[in-house]
């Protein structure tokens, strides 16, 4: 019989360890599906990991790890997949909000040879207007940036051992899970649910937190801000054409000198777009540089005796 791994991310989620893990665990005996639970503690400093490590001295199925600090969600992700010992892998949120009967149609749909299953938001689910507006135009840039509509996709998916193998293969520090799966191919097919309301406790986003995941994940899959800079500067070539030769045509003719606001509004103008630019391209330096370290993704602390380590 198949075995179906779960991992689930968490970060300080200690009241809703015991219900996530019953709740889901119960719909799938009930499917009877073959499962394991992958609690992956994102350096939760509250008892996330000790509550993990109190439901696996009862239950095998639930195993758990501990970051020795938090590396974020995706790490979490990536240290999940990396110790998952199941044919297909998925992963869902510790509060419940991707609904956790939506596990069963994924593995179904996965019985029937499907190597990548999506969940796919049909509702955005209770989100603030301001988090609405923003996470419309990330994912607005995201998606035509990387050609594949990002807008409705989340981090709820399952995967086939196959398509496990080739996420682990990407040696790149700075992931993104969420458009990495798309990025690998395989045959994959789509599942819609609705986006619920967190069981217990509050969202660990911050706006700024947010941006920075935003630029983040941008500039870690694509380098279009590069060649923006590019295309502006081209603008800029063709604009200074046309205006130097009415300087000169100004010049011959003897109306020259005036025109003091216009040099000052290029210089602003132009040294702007420097900054800019510059900006830019150190942003994408800084990139190299942190992948050119080549750190781990993160480091685990500790783990359940019922964890094997996957060589
Ligand atoms: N999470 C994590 N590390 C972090 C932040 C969040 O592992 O640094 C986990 C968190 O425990 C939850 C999931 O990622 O299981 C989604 O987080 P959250 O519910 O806070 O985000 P939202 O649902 O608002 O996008
Ligand atoms: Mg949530």
């Amino acid at each position: 019989m198949s075995l179906l791994s779960v991992v689930i991310p968490s970060y300080n989620e200690e009241e809703n360890i015991a219900n996530t893990a019953e709740v889901i665990g119960r719909i799938l005996s009930d499917a009877q599906i073959d499962y394991e639970l992958l609690f992956v503690s994102d350096g939760s400093t509250d008892g996330t990991y000790a509550e993990v490590c109190r439901l696996s001295e009862t239950d095998e199925r639930v195993k758990g790890l501990q970051f020795s600090r938090n590396f974020g969600k995706e790490a979490a992700i990536f240290a999940g997949l990396s110790a998952a010992g199941g044919d297909c892998v998925a992963v869902i949120d510790c509060d419940l909000q991707h609904p956790p009967e939506t596990l069963v149609d994924m593995y179904r749909l996965w019985e029937e040879g499907y190597e990548v299953v999506e969940g796919i938001k049909s509702s955005r689910g209770k989100e603030s207007i301001f988090y609405k507006m923003f996470a419309g135009i990330f994912y607005g840039i995201m998606s035509s940036l990387m050609k594949m509509n990002l807008n409705a996709t989340s981090d709820f998916k399952l995967l086939d051992r196959k398509a496990v193998e080739a996420l682990l293969s990407l040696n790149e520090s700075n992931t993104f899970f969420r458009a990495l799966s798309f990025w690998v191919g395989f045959k994959s097919t789509q599942v819609e649910y609705d986006v619920k309301e967190r069981a217990k406790g509050k969202s660990k986003w911050s706006f700024s937190g947010l941006v920075k995941y935003a630029i983040t994940n941008t500039t870690s899959f694509t380098t279009a801000p590069l060649r923006l800079i590019g295309i502006v500067g081209f603008v800029m070539v063709v604009f200074s054409i046309v205006l130097g030769i009415q300087t000169l045509v100004n010049y011959f003719i003897g109306t020259a000198v005036e025109g003091f606001t216009t040099v000052i509004l290029l210089l602003l103008l132009i040294g702007g777009c420097i900054m800019i630019s510059l900006g830019i391209i150190g942003h994408y330096l800084g990139r190299i540089y942190e992948e050119v370290k080549n750190r781990p993704r993160y480091i685990v602390r500790e783990r359940t005796g019922n964890l094997t380590v996957r060589k």
